[in-house]
């Protein structure tokens, strides 16, 4: 599992700031996350979950996860903005199509694919 690896590693981030300020608790982690990184939020939550059940010092409840939609810019015309998207079949939702929406050219995707530990609020001494 993917989101599990991830939080593993935001757990370690997190451990690593409660013992550099001596915080007492930690209240809230916000964590963004972005459209096109397919991560399953129910999972990233599971995960903390689970492992904050260790942590006395990690509230189990007190992450946060921001959405983040994506942002592409065509390759071949000056389009940049949001992509195209697709009623998926395979997925019952809408899919996003890596492609151009204006001349369905090559795209660079400018940001989505993120996740990224953005705030910490601890409680400190
Ligand atoms: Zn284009």
């Amino acid at each position: 599992m993917h989101e599990f690896s991830i939080i593993t590693s935001i757990m370690e981030v997190v451990k690593s700031e409660i013992e550099k300020r001596n915080a007492i608790m930690v209240l809230e982690i916000q964590l963004e996350v972005g459209e096109l990184s397919f991560l399953s939020h129910d999972a990233l939550q599971f995960g903390f979950r689970a492992l904050a059940e260790n942590e006395p010092k990690i509230d189990k409840v007190c992450l946060k996860i921001i959405t983040v939609s994506a942002d592409v810019k065509c390759r071949k015309c000056s389009y940049s903005g949001s992509m195209k998207t697709i009623e998926s079949e395979v997925y019952h939702t809408a899919a996003p199509v890596f492609q151009c929406p204006e001349c369905s050219g090559p795209i660079d995707i400018i940001k989505g694919r993120e996740c990224v530990v953005t705030n910490v609020r601890m409680e400190v001494d």
